[in-house]
């Protein structure tokens, strides 16, 4: 992400083959929206927290098996009742 950072002008965040959030590098780094585009920022190493490694728990799911409503509501941390059977557009 550091280093794609340097290049580009948008960032396109997917999650399970879709696309999540689209925006300016600057608006991705300083207040990304989606809660998977927030848990990427916040698992970038930074030298003001050195060695302190904070991953997103579990993992990718299969795209032959994707969950229910929202691809990514295992692994949310915003998760609500309603995002195991609906997909948000
Ligand atoms: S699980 Fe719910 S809150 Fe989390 S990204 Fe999906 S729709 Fe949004």
């Amino acid at each position: 992400m550091g280093l794609m950072a340097q290049f580009v002008d948008k960032v396109a965040v997917m999650y399970a083959g879709r696309l999540v959030e689209v925006s300016t590098v600057r608006e991705m780094f300083t207040d990304p929206k989606h809660p998977y585009a927030q848990a990427l920022i916040r698992s970038l190493p930074s030298l003001e927290n050195k060695g302190v490694f904070q991953g997103i728990p579990g993992l990718a799911p299969s795209l032959l098996r994707l969950p229910s409503g929202c691809a990514f509501h295992p692994r949310c941390d915003k998760m609500l009742e309603s995002c195991k059977t609906l997909r948000p557009e």
